[in-house]
């Protein structure tokens, strides 16, 4: 992998040419690098401590195979670590439940909860050729409602109408209810998402976890999102069961530490990243890809 980490740390190990094993006396700059490059990409201090310290584990004392070098063995050792961290592997949507599966959407407002609802009812659609109904739960923003509206229907999905007048809780049971009546495979549920973590909201959002007892309760997060991604996670993934975790707006700028935080956090695999903002912009999640884009 040609990586601007991995130029780096071969310059650190062109003196070390000739030494077969990775010993605490030449890893100790290279794992500085390691450091630097996750700070860079924006993983959380306390995750890239703990990281660093397991590659240290791993790699000391290993023997460097036939013409690699320490320092690009170390980057193995690095890249593969990312990858396992991120769930290399685990993936797809577990809809092994009596119909409808219930598919819960949690998130801060702006991660991206309304477009991957309609993203994934496409995929599910498509894919897996099922019968989606979405609805959406927040009752604080009426352009919220609409929005999941104008999606469901670019997804070919049906939509099941609320209102702001209406109790969260009330309209979770009716979606599941006609859900049931009328034989749908899937129920997407979009929440109300807080530009902050909120008390009042992840009462909420506990409450439909209990009313609608979904077989993944997805945690959507902005990759973009950096050192925040750890509080934001780590109060989700306190409230709710989380299954899994997508990864929004990949397609921007950032290095997607924030990938690896969330990951550390809340122990779900990471499912999907969203590649773009149109509708078709969902990918199963590839943590060996993403993990060389971390590493820069
Ligand atoms: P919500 O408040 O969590 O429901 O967030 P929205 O679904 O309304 O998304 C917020 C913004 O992010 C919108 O402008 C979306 O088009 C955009 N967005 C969501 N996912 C992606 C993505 O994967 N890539 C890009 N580029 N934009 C995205």
């Amino acid at each position: 992998m040609a990586s601007a980490l991995t130029e780096k740390l071969s310059r650190l190990v062109k003196e070390m040419r000739g030494q077969a094993r990775i010993t605490e006396g030449n890893v100790a700059d290279m794992l500085r690098e390691v450091r630097m490059a996750l700070l860079e990409a924006d993983v959380a201090l306390p995750v890239v401590r703990d990281f660093v310290a397991r590659v240290k584990e791993k790699a000391l004392g290993q023997e460097v195979m036939g013409s690699l070098s320490p320092g690009q063995a170390l980057v193995g050792i690095v890249n593969r670590e990312l990858a396992a961290t991120m769930g290399q592997g685990v993936s797809d949507i577990n809809l092994a439940a009596q119909p409808p599966a219930v598919i819960l959407m949690a998130g801060l407002q702006g991660a991206g909860k309304t477009t991957t609802t309609a993203k994934l009812a496409k995929l599910l659609i498509e894919k897996r050729k099922k019968k989606v109904l979405t609805v959406s739960g927040d009752v604080y923003r009426p352009a919220a409602i609409e929005q999941l509206k104008t999606v469901t229907k670019q997804a070919g999905a049906e939509w099941f109408p609320s209102t702001p007048e209406q109790k969260p809780a009330d309209i979770a049971r009716a979606a599941l209810d006609y859900a049931r009546k009328h034989y749908f495979d899937v129920l997407l549920v979009d929440t109300a998402g807080r530009l902050a973590i909120d008390e009042a909201l992840m009462r909420e959002i506990k409450d439909l976890h209990a009313i609608l007892n979904p077989v993944e309760t997805l945690f959507v997060v902005d990759a973009m999102q950096g050192q925040d991604a750890v509080n934001t996670a780590k109060a989700f993934s306190d409230a709710l069961p989380l299954t899994g975790i997508v990864l929004t707006k990949t397609d921007g700028d950032s290095r997607g530490g924030a990938a690896l935080s969330v990951r550390h956090i809340t122990g779900a695999p990471i499912k999907f990243a969203g590649t773009s903002e149109k509708i078709d912009g969902l990918e199963v999640f590839d943590a060996e890809r993403h993990a060389g884009r971390v590493l820069g």
